[in-house]
């Protein structure tokens, strides 16, 4: 690890202030790995552990506001979130281990980087080590022709197929969370599908930060009623794994039609997937094996695979239509 400043922020002025330079760290749980690594190297750290975005609270529309230094154990557990938001509640438990949900922040978690066995390597994108345009730009991209079982068949480019590994990131794109910043320029907000970017030709851009913008919420909006919500995750084993795939599920059914549905895929893109074509195929229709299986079909149409990652079309296929008929039956 490389050594670097360490300053403490206990207003959001003075985190602005220390960002010029530096990187902000709340729990930790992400970038202190990535600096053991030697992945990330900053030469400041600005910790806003004591900035007062530890709340949630409830909106006047009857949304909710996080608090970006919200823990993933206090959002998971909160009684309005398991209450309006079982999708999200069911996606933070099925990540990680307590102790980390206990560590890591709302802001962080939506800052996660990938878990790419070769974005990992202390020597990736240098000379002599494994080539990874993510690291560095135009060293290529080893698990093209490498180990690719856990990587991304949506949302893939030329350049990087590097899985987004968030769970509670899924659950946000079903429920369109709206995502609060405040930076050099002022405060703006961005809505979740336009937070995570695309690799492109570009797959070192993971999100839409500016410099020194700093996540100070996350707006839940509020649901129609009688709308139900799950979380769907399948891994490797039951704990502490990232999703192969994953699927957040949101519907309301009324005279057994669809009324209201949005479908969000994990594991199986490069970003956290929104599935506006599984969408299409459901809305109106009467929530039946049929419909939830063209839903499916149609949300994995557009999968680019490598033979390591092919199976994961028929996995989230599936994953997909269990999830769909918790939430219908
Ligand atoms: Fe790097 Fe992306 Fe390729 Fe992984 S998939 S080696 S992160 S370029």
């Amino acid at each position: 690890m490389q050594t670097f400043q360490y300053s403490k922020a206990d207003t959001v002025e003075k985190a602005l202030a220390g960002a010029a330079t530096g990187r902000f760290i709340a729990g930790g749980t992400t970038l202190v790995d990535l600096m053991k690594l030697d992945v990330e190297q900053p030469k400041e750290l600005v910790d806003i552990n004591p900035l007062p975005l530890a709340t949630i609270e409830k909106l006047q529309d009857g949304g909710l506001r996080v608090g970006a230094m919200v823990c993933n154990s206090d959002l998971a557990w909160n009684a309005d979130v398991k209450s309006f938001y079982p999708v999200l509640s069911q996606a933070l438990l099925s990540g990680a281990s307590p102790q980390l949900r206990n560590m890591a922040t709302t802001g962080g978690n939506l800052m996660q980087r990938t878990r790419c066995v070769y974005f990992r390597e202390p020597t990736a994108g240098t000379p002599g080590g494994y080539g990874c345009n993510k690291r560095a730009p135009g060293t290529g991209c080893a698990a093209m022709d490498g180990y690719n079982r856990m990587h991304a068949i949506l949302g893939v480019s030329d350049q990087c197929i590097a899985t987004h590994p968030s769970d509670m990131c899924v659950a946000m794109a079903a429920l369109e969370a709206v995502i609060h910043v405040e930076g050099p320029k002022g405060k703006r907000t961005i809505a979740f599908a336009d937070f995570h970017k695309l690799p492109g030709d570009t797959p070192h851009i993971e999100n839409a930060l500016e410099p020194g913008e700093l996540i100070t919420h996350v707006d839940l909006p509020k649901l129609p009623e009688g709308a139900r919500s799950a979380y769907l995750k399948l891994r490797d084993r039951a704990s502490y794994e990232f999703a192969l795939a994953s699927a957040a599920v949101i519907a309301k059914v009324e005279g057994g039609q669809i009324r209201f549905i949005r479908v969000a895929m994990g594991g199986v893109g490069t970003k956290p997937w929104r599935s506006h074509e599984a969408e299409a195929a459901l809305d109106g229709k009467e929530a039946n094996d049929a419909n939830c299986r063209a839903a499916a079909a149609a949300a994995l149409a557009g999968a680019k695979t490598l033979p390591g990652n092919a199976f994961k079309v028929e996995l989230a296929r599936r994953c997909v239509v269990r999830a769909l008929k918790i939430v219908t039956a």
